[in-house]
């Protein structure tokens, strides 16, 4: 069922595009050698470069270009072998040059795609634009003093990838999916951490609504949102905001807005400036951009393995649903403790244990893949003694919990506590007696046809057996002793 909002004069369609700025992982600036590092003190990171000091030139740094390029090739993009840089110009307190350095007629990736998947499991394409290099403006700090403002210009310079959609999203969802989408091939690539709240992954998110089967109509920019919820609460907000004005009568005007999450409503900024207003033209402190295809093919030979492919080759290999495989590639190191964990072993058993117990101990003990107390050998060790019959599936709930705790490898935690399974059918069959001597009314209601009983029985047993005993041999033990 599509989206739509509803309005007095029936129905309306969203239309949606976003512009995402990503900052590039490298050592250093886009066209200095200073340190791009997040967290430094203010001003520490500073070349005369980014500081714009007069006579200082540009020197474009060939990492940033390849992860560009990296990039365009993750999101299936043409990539272009001749760009160039233009100076997008405007004033601002802390852009000290008066204009960025950007890409504008010519940027270094063209179109391209990304398959989205919607929370009922339904796939979508959004088309991608373009993606173009460009650098990033330090940073005003209002917060310091209170008649002051002070600029720091660690981020002056820093490479941000622009990677803009095309208007292809048509929902709050089919936006919070492409940004989930974007965010994980970024992070696969490694060429953008994604963290939205350091600010190195942030949207801009432009919005029209229509009636079904129109043109597009005049969209608003909200600028620089810097989550998925925002993201997703902002073009539902500014649809209803438009929506009001258009059924009033009035005309949507072209501007850019701001997202207030506290009241969940956007607000505006300022008109919209056009591409003229910034009189772009090539920056002459640089010559173009001009790549070889092998410079391309070989960034491309050693590309890692994507989400989308990671998910298929999962269904293929080891059988998951492709539901599964998803979570399961969500991050790359959770793709990784899988593979290790479900080689040579059940793959679907360890799946379950994975999403099951594992996630959420990460969850309750704020832990991740990376810093759990429970490393992929160890649970293999675990799922091993399920499978060679050392313990039950009941125990292993246990051991798991002291694995969280301690750390310990399940086979050491089995041993001290005295864990083993029984599988000497002698103390079984002693248990099972003892069980059905103690309990002969519920045995008599058994043998008349309760046999929903057979379950209390097995838990008895269990019990009586400190939780050790083994289900299957249990079970045998009892139905041939009430048959
Ligand atoms: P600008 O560079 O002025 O921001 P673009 O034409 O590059 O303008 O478009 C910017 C973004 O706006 C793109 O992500 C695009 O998909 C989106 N967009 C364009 N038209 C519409 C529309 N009518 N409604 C919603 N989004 C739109
Ligand atoms: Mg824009």
């Amino acid at each position: 069922m599509a989206y739509t909002l509803e309005g007095e004069t029936g129905s309306w369609e969203v239309v949606c595009g976003l512009e995402v700025h990503a900052q590039v992982i490298s050592k250093s600036k886009l066209f200095s050698g200073a340190s791009a590092e997040y967290g430094a003190e203010p001003n520490s990171q500073v070349s005369l470069v980014d500081a714009a000091f007069p006579g200082m030139l540009p020197v474009i740094n060939r990492e940033c270009v390849a992860q560009a390029v990296r990039t365009g090739l993750g999101l299936n993009a043409q990539i272009n072998l001749w760009s160039r840089f233009d100076r997008k110009n405007y004033f601002y307190a802390d852009l000290p040059q008066g204009y960025q350095i950007s890409q504008f007629a010519h940027p270094v990736v063209g179109e391209g795609k990304v398959e989205v998947t919607l929370p009922d499991g339904s796939t979508k394409e959004i088309g991608i634009t373009r993606l173009h290099l460009e650098q990033d403006a330090g940073k005003s700090l209002h917060d310091q003093d209170p008649t002051k403002s002070f600029i720091d210009l660690n981020r002056s310079g820093v490479a941000l990838m622009e990677i803009v959609s095309e208007p292809d999203i048509r929902s709050p969802e089919e936006a919070g999916a492409y940004l989930t989408k974007l965010r994980q091939i970024l992070r696969y690539l490694g060429t953008c951490d994604g963290n939205m709240d350091e600010g190195s992954m942030r949207a801009d998110v432009n919005v029209s609504v229509r009636k079904a089967g129109e043109a597009f109509r005049t969209r608003c920019e909200i600028k620089n949102v810097n989550s998925i919820r925002f993201v997703m609460q902002a073009v539902e907000a500014e649809a209803k905001r438009q929506i009001g004005i258009w059924e009033a009568g009035g005309e949507v005007v072209q501007e850019t807005r701001l997202f207030d999450p506290s009241k969940n409503e956007t607000r505006s900024m300022r008109s919209k400036e056009d591409a003229h207003d910034y009189r772009y033209f090539p920056d002459p402190d640089l010559l173009p951009l001009v790549l070889t295809q092998d410079f391309v093919d070989g960034l491309k030979t050693h590309l890692p393995e994507l989400p989308d492919a990671k998910t298929a080759r999962f269904v293929r290999e080891y059988g998951l649903s492709a539901y599964d495989a998803r979570i399961l590639v969500m991050e790359q190191a959770t793709a990784d403790f899988y593979e290790t964990l479900a080689k040579g072993r059940d793959a679907k058993m360890a799946a379950n244990w994975m999403m099951g117990d594992f996630f959420a101990a990460l969850n309750r003990t704020s832990t991740t893949i990376e810093t759990s107390p429970v490393s992929a050998a160890n649970l293999g060790a675990l799922i091993d003694l399920i499978a060679d019959n050392t313990i039950n599936g009941r125990i292993a709930k246990e051991v798991f919990e002291a694995m969280v705790e301690t750390g310990d490898h399940p086979a050491d935690i089995v041993e001290k506590k005295g864990l083993r399974q029984v599988t000497d059918t002698g103390a079984i069959d002693a248990a099972v007696g003892a069980v059905l001597t103690a309990n002969a009314d519920k045995v008599a209601q058994y043998k008349a046809g309760q046999e929903k009983l057979f379950g209390f029985f097995v838990g008895q047993v269990m019990k009586a057996m400190a939780g050790k005993g083994n289900p299957a041999l249990v079970n045998e033990a009892l139905k041939k002793k009430l048959a």
